[in-house]
């Protein structure tokens, strides 16, 4: 019990707790895949096979406030854009490839027919002035475009700090979409054969926030290493 301006503050967190754990409930299973995300399309090779063969992360965090904000967003978002466009919308659209798989936030039939797909950003005020990732962005949605036939990208972008939006409109390039696909495929391959791929990011910013920095950290970076359920045992 602890006392604010005369109030006396309970010490447990049923509430808390509560959230957490159904927070938790909803967690995907870390397991071995067939394909790769699309949001992870643009990574590095080695943490996209990492994640298909089902390596655990190195530590698993027991909150992440921006994913929750994020989850907050998107869902306030996809609906009020289903109240702007209605019957013309559809949210959370499931896309499968022979390689790649992703589900599209909001996917918009326009007035003359084509399709466009709007994918929402939550980012931090830092973020949203550097606009570094939306190179990124744009093979995400080049690869769900692709996948629907669809000819307009919309990144959604949100400041979630301020509550600014912007929209960054392009035309979809299914040749770039295309590379994607071919990487996703290659990959894929690497995984099948039990390989974990060279580091093509290490030494860059992607590192830092990678969930595998330290698995990655002792390892060559150089090459394609084999992977048993024991470690590396020998080099490609
Ligand atoms: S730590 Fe860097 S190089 Fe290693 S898997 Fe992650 S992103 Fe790739």
């Amino acid at each position: 019990m602890s006392d604010f301006y005369g109030v006396k503050i309970q010490q447990s967190r049923p509430i808390v707790d509560a959230i957490r754990a159904a927070v938790a409930a909803k967690r995907r299973p870390v397991a071995a895949r067939e394909r790769v995300y699309a949001s992870e399309i643009s990574a590095c090779d080695r943490r996209i096979t990492f994640a298909l063969l089902g390596c655990g992360p190195d530590e698993i965090r027991a909150d992440s406030p921006s994913a929750l904000m994020g989850d907050a967003i998107h869902a306030h978002l996809e609906a009020l854009l289903a109240g702007a466009f209605p019957g013309r919308i559809e949210t959370e659209v499931r896309v499968v490839g022979d390689a790649v798989s992703g589900r599209i936030d909001a996917l918009l039939r326009e007035n003359d027919g084509t399709l466009t797909v709007i994918d929402i950003k939550t980012v931090g005020a830092r973020e949203w002035a550097l606009r570094s990732k939306v190179e990124e962005y744009v093979d995400q949605i080049s690869v769900y475009a692709a996948l629907v036939g669809a000819t307009t990208g919309i990144v959604l972008l949100v400041n979630r700090d301020t509550g600014e939006m912007d929209e960054l409109r392009f035309d979809v390039d299914y040749a770039r979409a295309e590379a994607l696909f071919d990487k996703a495929r290659r990959l894929q391959k690497q995984a099948q054969d039990g390989l974990v791929a060279e580091a093509t990011a290490w030494g860059t910013e992607a590192c830092r926030w990678c969930p595998y920095r330290r698995r990655c950290e002792g390892l060559d970076k150089t090459r394609s290493l084999v992977y048993t359920n024991s470690g590396w045992n020998n080099q490609q």
